[in-house]
């Protein structure tokens, strides 16, 4: 037995939304268990912000950058997951290298990927981690169970998802409408649809799938997957993970050193009542076509509502997803602004370009509601800090999250296929003072925030998921 403490490699597929619960759960496994965590990401996300981010771990978690693999003979227009799960499969020779040298140096105890990056359970496998290698589901467990019954919808559904008269039902979980169904599954001639078939054929090869949710969010279903199911490996709820604030002192071993200055918007939302601003971002890749802007824009403005709006320039091709490799805006994006927008609003509203300190925007107390693409670590981010939501998702699994909180637990309200100004004003409004529904979504957002904060404490059922993964890992070494 090597000496040192237990160690985990943690495969990262591309993206912030898999980076950052990857890096919560690592803290988590160092300050409770013990352990070192290697995050291993790839080269073509290296991107400033993802770098800000690793270097503000603490040096219990480290990073290896697999190294760049060409990956330009892939069509011009093939979809994010494709891009993913190439890149991954591309760097399995040198993942194998890099856990064969981890073997010889660490005590590797257990090998957890996201679940683009699920091909390299084989390489896993070889370096020693039987027994030890995990699935980490960052979404909700309503996309978690449609990945599960993937491979039977695949033969008993016919034809497109999107053209079904009836919502796919599946066991706990909101019935969903079949364009809500997530967006790589949409189009069965896509190779993005036959990646995903694939990986979720592959989920069943986990020793342990370790889902970023909880129980309260989504009671029905949790309540299925906890049931032990034969062939189906046990899924343990072991969220909400969720990055922690740079104001929380659990963060970092570097809390000696100097602080960087607080950012701008945090003063801007000091000198805004309590509760009266709405945030307004689409996640790390997000962007809206330029008309939509425009309504966005207008809808804010009409709403009488405060705000503070990430805004990003839209993508070159029109894409939604056009920014996920670099959340930079690639031109200025208030350029795309109605005309007078930044000057009539300026009294109520603050525009920040591509990225805002998110967390700390979520924790102040100004903040009131939450405009959000409903990616889920936005959605968990959104709970744990009791600010209630409009839905506006946009691709991946974003219309099935909206589906499960506006239409299951009562967390957001979604607003309408159309987006317009007058609709988009209206659900603001309701969502920030409304008597009807806005009510109702705000005291479900209260509960929820208890009930997160509760399953992360000592005994809670998030902590003590984790507690019984960890001691499978061990009784496996
Ligand atoms: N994020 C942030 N500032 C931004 C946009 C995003 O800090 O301006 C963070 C956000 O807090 C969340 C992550 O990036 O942790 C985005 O993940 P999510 O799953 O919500 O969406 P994705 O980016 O994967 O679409």
């Amino acid at each position: 037995m090597k000496d040192g403490p237990p160690h985990v490699a943690m495969l990262a597929t591309p993206g912030m939304g898999h980076l950052i619960p990857l890096a919560e759960l690592a803290k988590r496994l160092a300050a409770r268990h013990g352990a070192t965590a290697t995050l291993l990401t790839f080269a073509s996300t290296a991107s400033a912000t993802q770098r800000a981010f690793l270097a503000s771990l603490p040096p219990c978690v480290s990073n290896e950058t697999l190294p760049p693999v060409d990956l330009s003979d892939l069509p011009h227009d093939a979809l994010i997951e494709t891009l993913m799960s190439e890149e991954c499969a591309r760097s399995l020779p040198a993942l194998a290298n890099i856990l064969a040298e981890m073997r010889r140096t660490t005590r590797l105890m257990a090998f957890v990927t996201d679940f683009f990056g699920i091909d390299a359970f084989d390489i896993a496998r070889d370096a020693g981690m039987v027994g030890r290698r995990c699935l980490f589901f960052p979404g909700s467990l309503h996309a978690l169970t449609l990945m599960l019954h993937l491979p039977e919808l695949v033969v008993s559904v016919p034809g497109e998802f999107r053209d079904l008269a009836e919502p796919v039902r599946l066991p706990g979980c909101v019935p969903i409408p079949g364009p809500d169904v997530i967006s790589p599954l949409q189009d069965r001639s896509s190779p993005a649809y036959s990646l995903m078939v694939h990986l979720a054929e592959r989920f069943l090869e986990s020793d342990a799938i370790l889902v970023n949710s909880f129980d309260a969010a989504e009671p029905e279903v949790a309540a299925v997957l906890r049931q032990p199911k034969p062939g189906r490996p046990p899924v343990y709820h072991i969220g909400p993970l969720i990055l922690t604030s740079s104001d929380n002192s659990t963060s970092h071993a570097s809390d000696t050193a100097p602080q960087p200055p607080r950012a701008a918007c945090l003063e801007w939302l000091d000198r805004q009542p309590a509760r009266s601003v709405i945030f307004v971002s689409f996640g790390s890749g997000g962007a809206l076509p330029a008309e939509q802007m425009r309504e966005l824009a207008l809808g804010l403005e009409l709403s009488g509502q405060h705000f503070l709006w990430v805004v990003r320039s839209p993508s070159d091709d029109g894409s939604l997803s056009g920014n996920y490799y670099d959340s930079e805006s690639k031109k200025d994006p208030f350029a795309y602004l109605p005309e007078g927008f930044v000057e009539r609003t300026k009294d109520v509203g603050l525009l920040l370009p591509s990225w805002a300190p998110q967390i700390e925007v979520l924790v102040h107390e100004a903040t009131g509601g939450f405009l959000t693409h409903c990616g889920w670590n936005s959605t968990l981010e959104s709970l744990v800090h009791g600010v209630p939501m409009v839905a506006w998702p946009l691709y991946a699994e974003q219309r099935l999250n909206a589906v499960m909180l506006s239409e299951g637990v009562g967390a957001a309200i979604r607003l309408p296929e159309m987006k317009e100004k007058k609709t988009i004003a209206a659900a603001v409004r309701e969502l920030m003072a409304g008597e009807g529904k806005g009510a109702a979504v705000r005291a479900k957002v209260a509960e929820l925030k208890k009930a997160a904060a509760e399953g992360l404490r000592e005994g809670g059922a998030a902590t003590t998921a984790l507690d019984e993964v960890v001691k499978n890992w061990v009784g496996e070494n």
